[in-house]
Parts: C-alpha cells; structure tokens; sequence
C-alpha cells in the first residue's frame, strides 16, 4: 500500500491519486525510476478499474457545476492555474528533469513556462471565441461550444507536464471535467499539478488523476461508458488499441502519435542555419514525436553539410541534464535504450554505415546513447520508416525537389517537417506537397497555441490548438432560429 509523499530532489511529491479534491492511496504501487541514474525514486499509487471508476464518477458530479460556471469565471481559475505552475516553477522544472531527464535549463527557460502559457493561452482564447451567427432565409443560426462532460486524457512519459497541460487548460476551459492519467516513466509532476489546481481553486472533482500502467489504469479509462472524449498522445501501436475500446462507446477521440519527419536542405539553403536545426534534432535525446530524423539533403551541398553537420555534433556534451553544461540527457528507461539500441543494430545489419556514435555511451552508465547518424542506408531500411525516439538521426542525398518529396512523403507517418531553402516560391511548392500536420520553413519547433496540431496519416486523428481544441472537446452545437 503506498502512502503520502516521496521527496524528489527536495520537493514533496504525493504519490498518491488526486480524485474528487482528495489524495487516495492504493493497495498496489508501481516503481518509478530517474532516468539520470536508474535510481528509484518514488513508489507511485498503481490504479485500476476501481480507482477509475471512482475517478470518473467524481468527474461526473465535478461536470455539473463546472460545465455551468460562466466562460469568464473559469478564464479566472485557468489564470490561476498558470500563475500557480509560475510560482513553482523551481519546483516542478527539478522534480520533472529527476523524473523525466530534460535539461533543467530547458525546463526553466521553457517548458515549464509554455505549461503556464497554456492555461493563459486557453484561458484568453475562451473570451474571444468567436460565434459564428449567420443567416438563412431570416432565419438566423447561432453556433455555441457547450461543454461535454468527462475528458480522460492519457499522456507520454517524454514531455509530461507539457503535453498534459496542453491538454488540460483546453478541456476545462470548455467546461469539461478531466480524468488525467499520466505516463507511468514519468508520473510526478501530474501530481504537483493536481495540487496547483487544488490551490487556483478549481473545484473538487473537475480534475482528477490516477496513476497506473496503461494496460491496466489507462484501458480501464478509454473504456469507460461514462467518458465523453478521449484525448491520448502516445504511440501509434497503443493507439490502435485505445481506438478498439473507444468503438465499443463510440467515444469521440483525438490522436496525437509518432513521427518520422522528413528535414529537407535545398542547395540554395542557409546551411549555417540548416546545420544549427538538424544538430537540434539530438534535442532531448531524441525523444521528441516532432523530431526530423530523416535528413534530406540535395546532393551538391550533401558533403559541405556532412562536415559541418559532424563538426558541430561531435561538439555536443552528453550528461546529467541538471548539469548547464550538458546538451543531451539521458534516455528513459533501459528498456528503451536496449529498443533504440536494436534499431541501430538492425540498421548497420542491412548496411548501412555509422558516421557518429552508433551505441550506448558506457562511460555514462547504461541510460545514455550517443548522438547517432547513418549515412548510405539501402532504400527500404527499417531505419528510414520506423520512429526509433531516440538520437538517432539518418542522412540520405537528393539530386531534384521531385525526389525530395518523394523521400520526404514516403513513410506511413506525416506528423511535420522541415524546409531549408531561400525560395519562397520553392518553400511554397513543396510544402504543397509535403503530407504533413505541421511544415517549417527556416525554422524548427516554433508553435502558436493558435495553430492547429496534429498529424496526417499514422501520426494522428484530428487537430488541437486555437478553436479545433474547442471543437474537440466541446459539444457543438447550431441554433436556428426562425424570424
Ligand atoms: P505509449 O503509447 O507507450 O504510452 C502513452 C500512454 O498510453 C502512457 O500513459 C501509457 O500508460 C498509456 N497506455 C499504454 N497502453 C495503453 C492502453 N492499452 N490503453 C490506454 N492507455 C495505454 O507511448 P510512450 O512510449 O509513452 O510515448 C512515446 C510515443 O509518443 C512516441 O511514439 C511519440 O512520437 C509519441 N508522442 C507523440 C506526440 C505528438 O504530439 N504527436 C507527442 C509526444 C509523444
């Protein structure tokens, strides 16, 4: 049975459930382990059938005040919300890098402030949502979002606090109730954001969160009768499973899943530039969906990018990310550096050839892999389709855009990618062309909360972000009204 709180790197965490305003322990506990050291660091409450039933019934009753409380009121919790995660910020950027392995400076500078910009963010768009109204033969049609009941939202172990967030403000901000059930690689800092909301005010039962391994915890939630929206980012693979059970409810649902993005460098690119992204794609150790893994670079600037590209990635400092010095982190969990590990083996089975790292770095321990690119993989290869999630990074030459397309489109996945060419005309051509929820042009993993995401093809089902968050998690609904 666990019990109250650990301390994580100072800060006490509840290991417990957040359900109905209350902290419930359960018989059963689960070990979570840091990624920084494989030290055990807490003793998480393993939740179950029981523990969501209980959870989605205090959804329930938390819905029927909160789906009525007026837009403006709950714009003011949700600003309360985000004022709370910025008056710990400390804390919650410590304990998720212990739990998670980001860099503590990225967490920060910028993930622990863009998971406050989330609730402001939705908390502002509510106000200025804006109502269709039109008319029909005098008849006038009225557009509203009215809340939908319980939203169960099942989140990744790679960015916990900011995808879970990213959710969260949207579905309350619509009047939902949230069941949150977090990733079991990195379930504390859900808990420190159950007590932020406890503090802002939000009321007892409109967010909740139960801890527990997906297959148990987390089935039990997407089956629900009684949920009304299912949210989940993960892996395709588990996706598929959670589309089974929501069919049995015919529980409407948003999926947003893996990725192997395309990074395409046309001859007339800034490669300074084009080189200074490409080596970012190491960011988190790889363990990011958005991740443009697949290099694509046109064959006359193919040899000037690889030299540089080396130079400035040999460079990186791979270490404990509480370290400023360090640019790359840890890997997960070892189970997940022995699968990346695999991939790269398979890789260099069918041929192809290591131009950096290609391994485990033993001198860290077990949890680190050393930043990795393949060059001259055969066609086909495993490693040009599968999403590896992990630093591992693939360089293949182009000789036309028609080419580059054809490379770039030809995976199962269409999450994003990336341009690199000073012609706007060429930018617009191929990004035309590119199967992809989100292009960027110059750039890398500039997001507005106003822009829809989401993935094509297997990297997702629907859009979040701005109004198509308001859509998903609101039921819409149009009123006509005669003259
Ligand atoms: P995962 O699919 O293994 O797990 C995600 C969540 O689903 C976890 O909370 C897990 O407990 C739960 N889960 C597992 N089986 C379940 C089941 N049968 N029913 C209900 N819930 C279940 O994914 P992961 O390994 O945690 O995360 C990595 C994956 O997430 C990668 O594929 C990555 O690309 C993807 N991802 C996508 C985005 C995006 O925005 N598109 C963002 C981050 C991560």
């Amino acid at each position: 049975m666990n019990r109250g709180t650990m301390n994580v790197e100072g800060v006490e965490v509840s290991t417990e459930h957040w359900i109905g305003g209350e902290r419930i322990a359960s018989d059963q506990v689960f070990d979570d382990a840091s990624p920084i050291d494989g030290a055990i660091i807490a003793h998480v409450a393993r939740g179950g059938r029981r523990e969501i039933d209980r959870a989605v019934a205090a959804a329930k009753a938390g819905f029927h005040a909160w789906g009525r409380t007026p837009p403006q009121e709950r714009a003011r919790v949700l600003h309360a919300i985000g004022a709370g995660i910025e008056r710990r910020l400390p804390e919650l950027a410590a304990v998720e890098t212990r739990d998670a392995g980001p860099l503590l400076r990225s967490m920060q500078r910028s993930v622990v402030p863009r998971a406050a910009h989330n609730f402001h963010h939705f908390a502002d768009h509510l106000a200025a949502l804006e109502v269709p109204d039109f008319e029909t033969r005098g008849h006038r049609n009225h557009v509203r979002w009215e809340p939908s009941g319980v939203v169960a939202l099942i989140t990744p172990w790679n960015a916990p606090l900011m995808l879970a967030t990213w959710k969260i403000a949207p579905a309350l901000a619509s009047g939902a109730a949230v069941v949150l059930k977090p990733a079991e690689w990195s379930p504390l800092t859900a808990s420190l954001l159950a007590d932020i909301t406890h503090e802002a005010g939000l009321p007892p039962g409109v967010f909740n969160v139960v801890q527990g391994l997906g297959e148990e915890a987390g089935a039990a939630l997407v089956r629900h009768p009684d949920v009304d929206r299912i949210s989940f980012t993960g892996s395709t693979q588990t996706a598929r499973a959670i589309a089974a059970a929501a069919a049995r409810n015919l529980t409407p649902l948003s999926f947003e899943l893996g990725g192997k993005s395309p990074f395409l460098v046309f001859d007339d690119a800034d490669l300074d530039r084009a080189v200074t992204h490409a080596v970012g794609q190491y960011d988190h150790a790889g363990q990011v969906c958005l991740a443009a893994t697949r290099l694509l670079v046109h064959r006359r600037v193919y040899d000037a990018f690889l030299t540089r590209f080396l130079e400035r990635a040999r460079a990186l400092r791979q270490g404990d990310p509480r370290d400023p010095a360090t640019d790359i982190g840890p890997q997960i969990a070892r189970e997940h550096v022995a699968r990346i590990d695999r991939f790269v083996q398979t890789a260099i089975g069918r041929g192809a050839r290591v131009a950096l790292g290609g391994g485990p770095n033993e001198e860290l321990g077990g949890l680190y892999y050393r930043p990795t690119l393949f060059v001259d993989v055969p066609g086909g290869a495993e490693i040009l389709q599968e999403e590896v999630f992990g630093p591992v990074l693939t360089l293949q030459a182009f000789d036309d855009e028609d080419e580059a397309i054809a490379l770039a489109n030809g995976t199962r996945y269409g999450l994003a990618a990336a341009i690199f060419t000073q012609s706007r005309a060429r930018a617009e051509r191929v990004s035309e062309r590119i199967v992809a929820g989100t292009i960027w042009v110059n750039c890398f993993f500039v997001r507005d909360l106003r822009a829809p995401f989401g993935g094509a093809r297997q990297s997702g089902v629907g859009r979040e972000g701005g109004n198509w968050s308001f859509d998903f998690y609101a039921d819409v609904k149009n009123v006509c009204t005669a003259p």
